[in-house]
């Protein structure tokens, strides 16, 4: 009978620091309470998806899969470079209400949505982190975590939280790669997937799709905003021609994330919270 494992017997040495150290994921839900104990955080990295459909060819959770790689990958990258940033578990609910009809499409209010947020900031300012960073990987969450950001600076003016739409990260390489239009299980969110679960992804079911024109020439404008009722946008779920997906073009958009976003982070991480950041007199 072995008395101790070498795990027990270093925390036994009063080695737990070392050995909690050697474990590299910048996840809370990978590590334990010796390694959470052992880190120094600075940034909170939030992941936000929905649950809803994307046409024939990718899972409901994608928007959700891609929060949480997303954020996995890029805060490894940036505490590779020094920073000290945790991964919270990822929201798996986002707001839906134009895809009620749907089947199963998931929604939650945005005053829920908002409150989550709201939630999780007073939780980890009680805890010591100051900087929040949400990671949205849904397009029916922008304006919510946008008005969160506002409530937030009124109600936690010692917090910094910051807010990324991930697809929106890269538009000049969307511009030169991407050719069809489309904004949901399209071109581009397709070659995204391939690049982060390829194996969720049904590329032998991906059709272009038939997308319904709108009734006013007048909306096809991008500073009019209005809701879509999603059952009627296109006949499946989707936008766009996702058949011209491919997992090469995912991986240069997700590169360029990760080289925007990691450095961000970097910065951020390193930043002191003065009474006038985001603004610096010194400069
Ligand atoms: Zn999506």
């Amino acid at each position: 009978m072995k008395l101790f494992s070498l795990p027990v017997l270093l925390v036994s040495l009063g080695a737990a620091t070392v050995f909690a150290q050697s474990n590299p994921s910048p996840c809370l839900e990978d590590l334990t309470h010796p390694e959470v104990r052992s880190r120094q955080i600075e940034v909170a990295l939030l992941p936000i998806g929905s649950t809803e459909p994307h046409a024939k060819h990718l899972p409901y959770a994608n928007d959700t899969l891609s929060a949480r790689i997303l954020a996995e990958r890029v805060a490894a990258k940036a505490n590779a470079m020094g920073a000290k940033v945790l991964v919270l578990p990822t929201m798996p609910y986002g707001v839906n209400s134009n895809q009620a009809p749907n089947p199963y499409a998931q929604s939650i209010r945005p005053a829920t949505l908002m409150q989550f947020i709201k939630d999780v900031v007073e939780v980890s300012e009680h805890q010591g982190i100051r900087k929040i960073v949400i990671l949205n990987a849904h397009g029916g969450n922008t304006t919510t975590i946008a008005a969160t950001l506002r409530e937030l600076f009124a109600s936690n003016p010692k917090v910094f939280a910051a807010q990324v739409d991930y697809w929106i990260s890269f538009p000049e390489k969307a511009k030169e790669l991407i050719k069809t239009g489309g904004d949901h299980a399209d071109e581009q969110e397709t070659s995204i997937s391939l690049a982060l679960f390829p194996d969720k992804v049904y590329m032998d079911r991906a059709v272009k799709a038939k997308d319904t024109p709108l009734a006013l020439p007048s909306l096809r404008v991008p500073y009019i905003h209005f809701m879509r009722p999603w059952m009627y946008v296109s006949d499946n779920t989707g936008t766009g021609d996702p058949t011209q997906a491919t997992a090469e073009k995912g991986r240069v958009l997700v590169g360029v994330f990760l080289d925007r976003i990691s450095n961000f982070l970097k910065e951020l991480s390193d930043a002191k919270l003065t009474g006038t950041f985001p603004f610096d007199f010194k400069k």
